[in-house]
């Protein structure tokens, strides 16, 4: 019998991880993956800094769930994975560096005193007196913006200062432009329950729930580290998933189109070479091209594939001969309401990480850019190193250029990540429901199932188990 013939469109993390599974399942299975760039990896990116590879992408995941440790073991990379260092991030605003509140739900506090330092005393009375104020009219299973549920309930304060700065590092979005259970789950299914029982529906008392089902630490048990990073940078997972796929990667192939007929999938691009339709198809690629791909096979998917719009962001990464004056922290989220800074967040990598600390000197990443608020992602690249360093130096006091500059990147990410608003979780349920009936179909990628590591894992391990298992 022929092999079965698979096309992956992409070869970001989901789509070397699909690649990886179906030829973990079917052995004899003819792979072809398609990348519409010269390098595999998606915005997992590591460049080879002359102190060593750095991260321009992703640089860590969130390791308290163990799916994603146990996927790069399986890899054979248990021994490359490094923990953070225990320095702690900080808070800009107010022209000064704070501590980021504790407890709470992305900032978000169950009560006044864990942020009484970042917003005002009136800020603060509001939020303890929220529990008396009328409840919150809650859809139960619905979603609303996280930024209009929290401005409403605690004030402007807590949402520009605290909580557009915390989501922002993950989503490049702000508050505002993010869903409440598309980002902050555990709080959606909060407010759930406290509707479901009848209670009433506040803000502080969903908070204060998802703080009580915390599983309280066991004093005499190691902490496991809640991120993992690669001491030789993301570069080590993406080529071994590619090699261990052992498919066939083009390179330079840009996918413009896709139909369907008695024989299979066949594709159409630029320096597409393909000799015959495949069985089988995963579309790994960002939401708009997603949409695009589906025009042909999946009308109504593509339709509703279209409303996910993307964020930009860029990353500086800079190393400088000397750390003195570098606060022991492991960076500084910026307040969205800080008029004279541009920088969104700074890493200070080589305090955060003690593999990259052994380097000597500081290695620094500054990010910029959120969802509508990209200019600075487009400006030349010069302007964009001059504001790190002056936003850095700002902050901090750390001048960069009397430490001596000695290695730079920039990276620019158009379209980095997928906006997960109000309406995400519905539209990826309407794409899903829309490919349900093309037999051999998947699709997958940051937009699907989460845009951190270990949800992009595991959401292309699902698509390549549909496409293996649909016969
Ligand atoms: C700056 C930044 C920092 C991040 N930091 C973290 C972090 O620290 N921890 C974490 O867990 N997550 C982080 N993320 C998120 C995470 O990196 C991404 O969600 C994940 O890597 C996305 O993988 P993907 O395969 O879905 O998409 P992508 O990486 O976007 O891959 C899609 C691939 O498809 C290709 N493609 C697109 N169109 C076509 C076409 N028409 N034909 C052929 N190929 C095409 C693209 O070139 C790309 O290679 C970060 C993201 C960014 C942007």
């Amino acid at each position: 019998m022929a092999p079965t013939r698979y096309a992956v469109i992409g070869a970001g993390l989901a789509g070397l991880t699909s690649a990886y599974e179906i030829r973990k399942a079917d052995p004899e299975a003819v792979i072809d993956v398609f990348e519409a760039e010269d390098r595999i990896g998606g915005k997992l990116f590591t460049v080879p800094f002359e102190s060593g590879p750095t991260d321009m992408g992703a640089e860590a995941y969130l390791a308290l769930r163990s799916d994603a440790t146990d996927f790069f073991a399986e890899l054979g990379l248990a021994d490359e994975l490094v923990s953070p260092s225990a320095a702690r991030s900080l808070i800009y605003t107010g022209g000064e560096l704070q501590n980021l509140p504790a407890g709470g739900v992305m900032g978000i506090p169950s009560h006044s005193a864990p942020v009484a330092h970042l917003v005002s005393p009136e800020t603060a009375a509001r939020i303890d007196a929220e529990a008396d104020a009328a409840p919150i009219d809650w859809q139960v299973g619905g979603d609303v913006s996280v930024g209009e549920l929290v401005r409403e309930r605690y004030g402007a304060e807590v949402v520009d200062r605290i909580v557009s700065s915390l989501l922002g590092g993950v989503y490049s979005c702000a508050a505002e432009d993010l869903g409440v259970r598309a980002t902050v789950p555990q709080l959606a299914e909060a407010l759930d329950a406290l509707a479901e029982a009848g209670e009433k529906v506040t803000l502080s008392a969903a908070v204060k729930s998802c703080e009580a089902r915390r599983a309280p630490r066991d004093p005499g048990a190691t902490p496991t580290p809640v991120f993992a990073a690669f001491r030789g940078g993301y570069a080590l997972a993406y080529e071994a998933l590619a090699e261990k796929s052992g498919a066939d990667i083009h390179l330079d192939v840009f996918i413009t189109g896709v139909t369907r007929d008695l024989r299979g999938f066949h594709l159409s691009g630029q320096g597409v070479s393909t000799d015959g339709a495949y069985d089988r198809l995963i579309l790994a690629t960002p939401a708009p091209t997603t949409a695009a791909l589906l025009r042909s096979v999946a009308p109504e998917a593509s339709q509703a594939l279209k409303s996910v719009e993307l964020a930009s962001s860029a990353v500086v990464g800079m190393k400088f001969d000397s750390d003195e004056g570098l606060p022991d922290n492991s960076g500084v989220l910026v307040a969205i309401d800080e008029p004279d800074v541009q920088a969104k967040a700074f890493t200070f990598s080589s305090k955060k990480w003690p593999h990259l600390g052994e380097r000597g000197g500081a290695l620094v990443r500054a990010s910029f850019g959120r969802f509508g608020d990209d200019a600075i992602v487009r400006a030349e690249e010069d302007l964009i190193v001059d504001t790190a360093l002056d936003d850095l130096a700002r902050i901090t006091g750390f001048d960069g250029r009397a430490a001596g500059l000695s290695e730079i990147y920039v990276q620019r990410w158009f379209g980095g990540l997928p906006r997960y608003d109000a309406a995400h979780l519905a539209t990826v349920e309407k794409v899903r429901a829309g490919i349900a009936d093309v037999h051999g179909l998947a699709v997958t990628g940051a937009w699907a199932g989460g845009v951190g590591v270990p949800a992009v894992i595991d959401d292309a391990r699902a698509a390549a188990d549909r496409v293996l298992t649909l016969g």
